[in-house]
Formats: C-alpha cells, structure tokens, sequence
C-alpha cells in the first residue's frame, strides 16, 4: 500500500485545467453533459495548487475560423469569440498560464502541442529542475475521452522520458471528479479512464489530492 504519495513527497504542483470553456459546457457548441461541474473540484486544485507555491495551467482550444478539425466536431472555440472563452466561474490567477492550442489547421486535442502567448510550453513548465526533484502534475477538465487523456498521456510520456534519462520523477494525476466525457459511445469515458491508468496515470479524486490521501485505503 502507498502511503501519502502526494504531496508529501512531491516537491512541486503543477496543475492543468484542460479546455474549460463556454463551448465545451452544457450550453455550448460542443457542450459535454455536466461539463460545468468539473468546475468546483478545479477551483479547488487551482486553490490548492497556488498555496502550494505550484503553478496552474490553463488550456484552451483556440481555433481558426476555418480548419479541417471542424468537419468532424463543427465549428467550436474559434478564438476570439465568447464560445473560447473560459467559462466564468473557473476562478483564475493573474499567475496562472494560459495555453493556446489549435491554432493552425491541426485537432490540437493535446495541450503539449500548445504554447502561451511568451512561448512557453507545458513540457518546460512540467521539467523537473534537477535529478532530485519530484514534480506532481494534476489534470482535470474537459473532455475526458479527448482532450484530457491526450495531455495526460503526454504528460506520462514525458514522465516516461525524464526517468529513463534520470532527470527526476514526474507523476501524472487525473482527477475523476473534475473530468466529464464526451462519450460518442457510452464506454468512452471509461475506456479513457481504463487507458489513462494502463500507461501508469494515477486517477484519483480532488479529495484525496488535496487531504494528502492518494494512495491510502481506508
Ligand atoms: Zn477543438
């Protein structure tokens, strides 16, 4: 049995809040059913997380007016428009940073192949700073079977890479009260879940992350 494996024995917090934006929530163009409920378990985290000295990533698909991406999902988050915009209850930092993906003409469904606005990416921010550091990254959001597990199962293969160079230790977290799925077909969600856990993501709750609780059968 683990024992309190988060956070005491990590030493940084990186937490990333994937596409909570007004498209992706019920009365969006896209909207994912209960999407806004991830909303309260992530303030939370986003909370926890900056007491915590750690940073908060902020996700969001950015579109072009046009791109081959909306033939298959119809047109969504074109940035600039209120449908991109982050819903207004997911309670933000001037520290926080802001990922813009999906910019050209690609799906963009993972935030590793976003950047902010000063050039700075996930992979960097996520980097442990030396062999000895342990780095905790946290994701919750939207949507489970998409954009969820491509960042966390990108996460997981960095996390892959930096042990197997010995640059330190990544441990990836999804937070299953603060994702919800798309569910094209009703097993998606779960399958994403069963996938996510098989690459080695510890899938654990909001909870538990922020009582220290990761881990501990009781
Ligand atoms: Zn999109």
């Amino acid at each position: 049995m683990n024992k309190n494996i988060f956070p005491q024995n990590a030493d940084r917090i990186v937490m990333v809040d994937v596409d909570v934006q007004n498209d992706f929530c019920p009365d969006g163009a896209l909207g994912v059913t209960e999407g806004d409920r991830v909303i309260a378990p992530i303030n939370a985290l986003n909370e926890y997380t900056r007491a915590n000295d750690g940073v908060v990533i902020v996700t969001g698909d950015q579109h072009p007016p046009t791109t081959p991406h909306f033939d298959a999902w119809g047109v969504h988050c074109v940035a600039g428009t209120n449908g991109a915009a982050f819903h207004k209850d997911l309670a933000l930092s001037s520290t926080d940073v802001i990922i813009e993906k999906g910019t050209g003409q690609t799906d963009g469904f993972s935030g590793f192949e976003g950047v902010a606005r000063n050039g700075i990416t996930i992979e960097q921010l996520v980097q442990p700073r030396s062999p000895r550091e342990r780095v905790a990254v946290i994701l919750g959001g939207l949507a489970t079977d998409y954009c969820v597990k491509a960042t966390a199962l990108d996460a997981k293969k960095q996390a892959d890479r930096v042990h197997a160079a010995r640059q330190g230790v990544i441990d990836v977290y999804v937070v299953e009260d603060a994702i919800r799925a798309v569910n094209l077909q009703p097993e998606d969600g779960a399958n994403a879940i069963a996938e996510m856990k098989a690459a080695g993501i510890i899938i654990t709750t909001s909870t538990d992350i922020i009582n220290g609780t990761v881990g501990i059968e009781v």
